[in-house]
């Protein structure tokens, strides 16, 4: 390995660059699977309009516009920002055949894709609130409810 690149992309941090870049928490969830609790997680009823980026990288993942209140406890989506933003694979843990959802930049775990959700998509992106950065329209402190 050389040492040209002055950054290193985010999916190839070591293990200890990644517990220095996140909490306990986040770590556990966004590099080891793990699940935060239901109705715990800061964005669960957030309706403040803006970009969710990744907690690991930064990079946008989901719109506000395309959230929606699943009741499940989770921030829950019905389509990621772009097609690369969010990579999809199959997760056979737990004796359950799901769909994980990583982000498409660092490849932190963000939550699992139910076939369930509303349309047009009919998907259903239930994502840990800790995988998540929201990022608000604008800077002005106040609330976004233009209805
Ligand atoms: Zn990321």
């Amino acid at each position: 390995m050389t040492d040209t690149h002055k950054k290193k992309p985010d999916r190839s941090l070591s293990d200890a660059e990644w517990r220095q870049r996140l909490t306990d928490e986040q770590y556990r969830v966004l590099r080891h699977k793990g699940t935060e609790r239901s109705f715990v997680g800061e964005c669960v009823d957030t309706k403040s309009g803006g970009i969710y980026r990744c907690a690991g990288c930064g990079e946008p993942l989901f719109s506000s516009a395309t959230k929606f209140d699943s009741g499940s406890g989770w921030p829950s989506f019905w389509e990621p920002v772009g097609t690369d933003s969010v990579v999809m694979r199959v997760d056979l843990s737990h004796g359950m055949r799901r769909t994980e959802a990583e982000c498409g930049h660092c490849g932190s775990h963000l939550g699992h894709v139910f076939p369930d959700g509303p349309k047009p998509t009919g998907e259903r992106y239930c994502v840990n609130s800790i995988s998540l950065a929201l990022d608000p329209d604008d800077a002005g402190g106040r609330d976004a409810d233009g209805e």
